[in-house]
C-alpha cells in the first residue's frame, strides 16, 4: 500500500509532511523507497550496512522530534503527524524506522526533566549534517517490568556524580551521542530515588559492552551499556530548577512512554500495511496458499480481516494522539494502543505466514521479517502483559464508585499496595 491508498485524511497528512520536510532537503518517499531497498540487508546484518539517507537528508532527520522552538520542524509537532510519519517509515521497515537519526526516545524526559539550558544545549547537538542519535537506558540485566529496583548508582561528590551500572537492550545505544540515564540514588526510596542523567558518549567510564543479536528490529542495535566510575558534571542531572521536584525523574521515563507507544504503535501499523500489500502482490502474481484446498472466499475473508484489524489499530494511535496532543492524560490510552497494536502485529504477520507457507515467504522475505519484528515490539517499551496489568489496574480505578470508596481498616495495607504499584515499570 501506498500513501496514496490510503484514506484521503492520512494521505492529506502524509502529503503535508513530505511537503515541509522537502522544504529541510528531505524527500520522504525517496527515503522509504531506499529503505526498502536495503531492509532485507540491514536485518541480516543488523547494521546500516547501506544508509537509506543521503547526506543532503541528514540535517532534516537529525531534528525528527525536536521541539519547533529548538529547531524542529513545525509540521511534525504534534504527535498526529508524528504517528502519521511513522507509520509511513514503518511501512518502509520498522527496524529503520526506529534506527534513523534524530534524539529518538531521550526527547520526552529531556523536554519533561531538563531546564530550559540543559534542552537547548543538548537539542543543539542535532542541528548537524552529521548523523547524530539519542538513546534512553533504563532496563537493566536483573530489572526490565520493575524499572524502579533499579540498581546503577548515582553518588554525589564535590565535582558531579559518579554512575555505576549496567544497562540493557538500549534502542540506538552502540551509536548515541548521548545517552539519558536514569540511576539511583537510593534504592530503598523505590521511583522517589531516581534521577536522569545526560551522558555523553565520550564519558570516561562509560562504554558501550556489546550488541545483542536479536529475533526483530535488528537495526536498533540494542546495546549494553556499562557505566563504571562515570564521571558526569553537576550539570549532567536533569533539573528543571522550577516547581518539577527533583525527585519525580521517574515520571521523565513514563512521559517517553506515553509519547512513544503510539508512535511504536503506528510502526507496527505501517509494518501491517506492507504484509498486507506483500500478500496482495504475491496472490495477483498467482501465488497459491499453502493450504491449497482454501477457497478463494476463505482466502478473501482472512484478507478482509486482516484489513479490518489494521484499520481498528490506526484508529486507535490515531485516537490516542489526538487526545495527547489536546493535552489529555494518555497513559491508559497508549497502554491500550501499544497491547492492542502488538496484538494486531502478531495476529496479521502470523495469519501472513499460514497463508503464503514457504512458497510465498521465499518470494516475499519481508513476510517473515515483519513476524520477527512485531515480537520485539510486544516486549519493547513495556511487555503486552504489563500493558494488560496496567490497562487492568486503570480499569479498576475508574469503575470505582464513590460509594465503592472506603478507609482502609489497616493503613500499612494500602501503603503495601500503593508501593507495589509504585515499583513496577510504569508505576
Ligand atoms: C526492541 C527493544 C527495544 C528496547 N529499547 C529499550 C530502550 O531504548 N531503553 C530501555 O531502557 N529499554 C529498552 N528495551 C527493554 C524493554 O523495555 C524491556 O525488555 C522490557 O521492559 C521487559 O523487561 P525484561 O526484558 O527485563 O523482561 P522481564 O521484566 O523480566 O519480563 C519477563 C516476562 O515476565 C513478564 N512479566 C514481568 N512482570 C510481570 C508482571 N508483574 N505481571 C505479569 N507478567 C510479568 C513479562 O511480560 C515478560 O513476558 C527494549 C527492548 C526491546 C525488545
Amino acid at each position: 500500500m501506498t500513501r496514496h491508498d490510503q484514506t484521503s485524511q492520512q494521505a492529506h497528512t502524509i502529503d503535508y509532511i513530505a511537503t515541509a520536510l522537502a522544504d529541510r532537503g528531505l524527500d520522504l518517499d525517496l527515503l522509504a523507497r531506499r529503505m526498502r531497498a536495503v531492509s532485507t540487508e540491514s536485518d541480516a546484518t543488523g547494521e546500516i550496512v547501506s544508509p537509506p539517507w543521503h547526506a543532503d537528508d541528514v540535517s532534516a532527520l537529525n531534528m525528527n522530534l525536536v521541539p519547533t522552538r529548538y529547531g524542529g520542524c513545525p509540521a511534525l509537532e504534534c504527535l498526529v503527524a508524528q504517528a502519521t510519519l511513522m507509520a509511513c517509515l514503518g511501512e518502509a521497515d520498522a527496524s529503520l524506522a526506529l534506527a534513523l537519526p534524530g534524539p529518538g526516545l531521550a526527547m520526552p524526559p529531556v523536554v519533561a526533566l531538563a531546564s530550559t539550558q540543559q534542552q537547548a544545549r543538548f537539542f543543539q547537538r542535532f542541528q548537524s549534517g552529521t548523523p547524530r542519535w539519542g538513546a534512553f537506558a533504563i532496563t537493566e540485566p536483573d530489572f526490565g517490568s520493575d524499572a524502579t529496583a533499579m540498581r546503577t548508582s548515582a553518588r554525589k561528590t564535590g565535582r558531579g556524580w559518579v554512575l555505576n551500572g549496567t544497562k540493557c537492550f538500549i534502542t540506538n545505544g552502540a551509536r548515541a551521542d548521548c545517552v539519558i540515564t536514569f540511576a539511583t540514588v537510593n534504592r530503598q526510596m523505590g521511583r522517589y530515588g531516581v534521577r536522569a542523567f545526560l551522558v555523553d558518549r565520550n564519558t570516561p567510564g562509560f562504554t558501550v559492552s556489546r550488541i545483542e543479536w536479536m529475533a526483530g528490529l535488528r537495526a536498533t542495535q540494542l546495546a549494553v551499556l556499562s557505566y563504571a566510575d562515570c564521571e558526569v558534571t553537576d550539570d549532567a542531572l536533569l533539573a528543571r530548577g522550577d516547581e518539577k521536584p527533583l525527585d519525580d525523574a521517574f515520571s521523565g521515563a513514563q512521559r517517553s512512554w506515553d509519547y512513544f507507544r503510539p508512535l511504536l504503535s503506528a510502526v507496527m501499523v505501517g509494518t501491517c500495511r506492507r504484509v498486507r500489500a506483500d500478500l496482495a502482490a504475491w496472490l495477483d502474481a498467482g501465488g497459491t496458499p499453502a493450504d491449497r484446498h482454501r477457497s478463494v472466499a476463505s482466502v478473501e475473508a482472512s484478507l478482509r480481516d486482516i484489513d479490518r484489524q489494521i484499520a481498528a489499530a490506526w484508529l486507535l494511535c490515531h485516537c490516542t494522539a489526538w487526545k495527547a496532543d489536546r493535552g489529555v492524560a494518555t497513559s491508559m490510552d497508549s497502554s491500550m494502543t501499544k497491547a492492542f497494536a502488538s496484538r494486531v502485529a502478531a495476529r496479521v504477520t502470523r495469519a501472513a505466514m499460514d497463508l503464503a507457507g514457504i512458497d510465498g515467504i521465499t518470494a516475499f522475505p519481508s513476510l517473515e521479517q515483519a513476524y520477527r519484528d512485531a515480537k520485539a515490539f510486544d516486549i519493547m517499551e513495556g511487555t503486552g502483559d504489563l500493558q494488560r496489568l496496567m490497562i487492568a489496574r486503570a480499569a479498576q480505578r475508574s469503575t470505582s464508585r464513590p460509594w465503592d470508596i472506603r478507609e482502609p481498616s489497616n493503613p500499612r495495607a494500602s501503603d503495601a499496595h500503593r508501593s507495589r504499584q509504585e515499583t513496577s515499570h510504569d508505576a
